[in-house]
This record gives structure tokens, sequence and C-alpha cells, in this order.
């Protein structure tokens, strides 16, 4: 068993981390974390909810941000306005004590703040809008996450993710969690992910 400092996580995420309880890393995240520090490394993880996947993949994308940068350099799609506030609320508190990184939830009904983030987590259909109107620029993301990708795809955001990822520079890693894997699911991972680490936490769910 490893500790989130042999994993390679910065101090000021530990400090965060620590701060929140978390005394040892869970299996997605001692599994996960090493490699998305690293460069070029593609992931697909099916993990449920509650295997404590936000910080396997927050943690590393938090750290590779630059803050200084002012564009935006990572985005996170979730299916609902729930589970981005969710996730936006965690990606906060891990980033506590790095100086200047602001994370920004994007959602439908939400109000547009113009300012670029260096980090949002957003519902599909309501980046695209904010791309289309040049409120959101994504020439500059390096990181790419689809979590719960099976929701989303059941949800119809099969063609607002395909739009998203071409709007994103081609040298970028994509990240895909998932509670199941479905053909939709193997299909968008065959489209976009590059030699990408597959990593299954407990069993393996197969879709209907
Ligand atoms: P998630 O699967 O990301 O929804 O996380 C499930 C729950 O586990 C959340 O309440 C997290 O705050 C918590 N959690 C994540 N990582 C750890 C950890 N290393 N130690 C203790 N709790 C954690």
């Amino acid at each position: 068993m490893k500790t989130f400092e042999e994993l390679g996580v910065s101090e000021a995420i530990r400090r965060a981390v620590e701060e929140l309880g978390y005394e040892q890393p869970m299996p997605v995240q001692e599994e996960v974390i090493p490699y998305l520090l690293g460069e070029n490394n593609d992931v697909i993880a099916l993990a449920q909810t509650g295997t404590g996947k936000t910080a396997a993949y927050g943690l590393p994308i938090l750290q590779k941000v630059n803050p200084s940068s002012r564009s935006t350099q990572a985005i996170v799609l979730s299916p609902t306005r729930e589970l981005c506030l969710q996730i936006a609320d965690d990606l906060k508190d891990y980033s506590r004590y790095i100086d200047g990184l602001y994370v920004q939830a994007v959602y439908g009904g939400a109000s547009i703040d113009s300012q670029i983030r260096a980090l949002i987590v957003a519902t599909p259909g309501r980046l695209i809008d904010l791309m289309n109107r040049g409120v959101a620029r994504l020439d500059e993301v390096q990181n790419v996450v689809l979590d719960e990708a099976d929701e989303m795809l059941n949800m119809g955001f099969s063609e607002s993710i395909d739009a998203i990822l071409a709007g994103v520079p081609e040298e970028r890693n994509t990240l895909l969690f998932s509670a199941t894997m479905s053909k939709e699911v193997e299909k968008i991972a065959k489209n976009y992910l590059h030699d990408h680490k597959e990593i299954v936490v407990g069993s393996r769910n197969e879709g209907a």
C-alpha cells in the first residue's frame, strides 16, 4: 500500500486531502494517479461512484494545470448538473492550497462567467453552447475527462461529446470513466483514446 507522496502527489494537494481525512489512496487512485502524472497517458477506468474516482483523475489533473496560465487546460464532462457541482466542489477542495487555480462548473441554467478558468467541469450541451459563443476556448486543453461516460451516452450526449473532442487539441490526454463497458463506450474509446491503459475496479460490469 502506497502513500499519496509515493504516488507523486504534490505537497499542496497532499495537505488538502489530508485535511479532508484521506489517510491513504484508494485502489483506483493507486493505479491511476502515477500513470496520469506521466505524459501522454490515456485511461479507461471501469469504476462506480464511491470508489474514489474523482480524486483518481482530479489530483493528477490539478497538479498538471499551470495556474499562472490564463487558458483552459482541462475539462471534465459529466452527465448532470448535480454531478458537475459535486465534482467541482471536490476539485476546489483538492486545490485549496494551489494559489490562483480556479475551477468553474458549467451547466444548463447557470449564469455565464466570461472569465476563462483553468479547469472547467461541464455538462456536454452547455459546454457546446459556450464554445459556439466563444466564451469557452479549448485550444489549449491538455486533459479531457469523460466522467460517467455510459450515463452521458445514455442521455444522448454522443454528438456533443464528438463535437467537443473535435474542438480540443489532438495532443491531449483523454480519460474515460464509466461504470459499465457498453458498445457505445467502446466506440468512443476507439475513436478518441490512444494506446490507453484499462483499469477495472471491482468486478467488470458489461453494459446491456
Ligand atoms: P467518488 O467515487 O469520487 O465519488 O468518491 C467517493 C467518496 O470517497 C467521496 O466522499 C470522497 O471524498 C471519498 N474519498 C476519495 N478518496 C479517498 C481516500 N483516499 N480516502 C478516504 N476517502 C476518500
